[in-house]
């Protein structure tokens, strides 16, 4: 008899799962379904990384296991593209982990971090494994609401006084999934002085990072003054070079903490295949034009796109960066019934914003995830509907 410990049912896949499922269905039957409700890009890696790993495969070096917290050439690979992005020093052996992905960090962090009971504040809407790695620490999540009226940053003035006070971690993301807002520096300074004040681990989820639109590159949180005293910064190579399928991410930021996750991390993994750190370093050193062809690639589709909603009437601001759009569901329909209507009756799929949180309710979040001339067709498909 196989009984799942409590904490399995509460982890959250429902809407997903549900999506999922339902786009493949709708496949089966032999649907042409423009799927934009996922967040895997659809672009394959960029040639000469590949060629990076073909060639590192055949080192005998990287068959053995790799050293315990990856490469030092990764790690100072790193650290350069972000001195160079950022102006942000970085010591690679001190301020940077290895990671699988962005997503294993982002879980680890409440496990190393919080003890069953202590708080954690989580954006509402947000990306749902911050809930995961809190649930997995059996510690308690706040949500801080983000609204369109506040360009979708929390305000710390509106978190209770109590959870504040308990709070011992806070995650946040921008450019943000699902709202694609980005966030100025003057946020995150008002975050360090807010987080110091209170005793607050930030926790900034930059893997939208490249993805800024209009020339404008985001901002990341290190770039704060102060900010490694208080916190570490999530990055991954799944979207700025379209490798999602590598999982290849980083934290970096506070020694004590990226020391912590290094721990947690030899205990479970060992660290990534040397090829694979091997073809990261070269995307992260290579000259950076398959990034500016990336991000003007999303532009275009973004710019396709919006021309093509406001020739139907569905207004919405355009994303100022990520690969997201966060539209208004039309009076009268929840979130989960907008998406389903048109998955069945224009054969778009969406991902309901309820599904990202309570405060995602009456929005759909809808990925900038497939040709220019998809997406516009996807607009037209749901145009046709006549709902706006
Ligand atoms: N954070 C956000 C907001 C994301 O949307 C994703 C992926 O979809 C991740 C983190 C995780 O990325 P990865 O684990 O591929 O690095």
């Amino acid at each position: 008899h196989i009984e799942p410990a409590e904490i399995m049912p509460t982890l959250p896949t429902q809407f997903f799962a549900t999506l999922v499922s339902n786009v493949n269905r709708q496949v089966a039957q032999g649907h042409d379904v423009i799927n934009l409700g996922q967040g895997n890009p659809d672009q394959p890696t960029p040639p000469h990384i590949v060629a990076s790993l073909k060639e590192a495969a055949d080192n005998p070096q990287y068959h053995k296991y790799s050293p315990f917290t990856g490469y030092s050439f990764l790690k100072e690979a790193i650290a350069h593209r972000y001195k160079e992005d950022y102006n942000v020093d970085l010591d690679p052996e001190t301020e940077v982990a290895i990671l699988f992905g962005g997503k294993t960090g982002l879980v680890q962090l409440p496990q190393v971090l919080l003890n069953p009971g202590d708080v954690c504040l989580v954006p509402d809407p947000g990306y749902p494994d911050y809930w995961s790695g809190v649930a997995l620490a059996r510690a308690e999540m706040k949500f801080m609401p983000l609204t369109a009226d506040n360009g979708f940053l929390p305000d710390y003035s509106r978190i209770a006084p109590s959870d504040r006070e308990r709070a011992k971690l806070m995650f946040l993301n921008y450019p943000n999934n699902p709202t694609s807002a980005v966030a100025p520096l003057s946020f995150y300074e008002e975050t360090v002085d807010f987080a110091a004040k209170h005793g607050i681990v930030v926790a900034s989820d930059f893997a939208y990072g490249a993805i800024g639109f209009d020339g404008k590159q985001p901002v990341s949180f290190l770039q704060a003054e102060g900010a490694k005293d208080v916190g570490v910064e999530f990055y991954t190579l799944s979207k700025t070079y379209n490798m999602a399928g590598w999982r290849v991410g980083f934290a970096l930021g506070n020694a004590k903490i990226i020391s912590l996750i290094n721990l947690l991390q030899d205990h479970i993994y060992v660290s990534l295949f040397g090829g694979i750190q091997a073809a990261a370093a070269t995307a992260l050193t290579a000259p950076q034009d398959c990034v500016q062809t990336l991000v003007s690639r999303y532009q275009s589709r973004r710019d396709a796109f919006f021309a093509a909603l406001s020739e139907i009437g569905w207004d919405a601001p355009k994303p100022a960066g990520s690969f997201f759009s966060w539209l208004p569901v039309p009076k009268g329909y929840t979130s989960v019934a907008f998406a389903n209507l048109l998955l069945e009756e224009a054969k778009v799929a969406v991902a309901p914003g309820v599904g990202f949180g309570d405060h995602g309710e009456g929005y759909v979040r809808v990925g900038l995830l497939s040709s220019e001339e998809r997406m516009q067709e996807a607009a037209y498909r749901i145009g046709k509907l006549g709902l706006f």
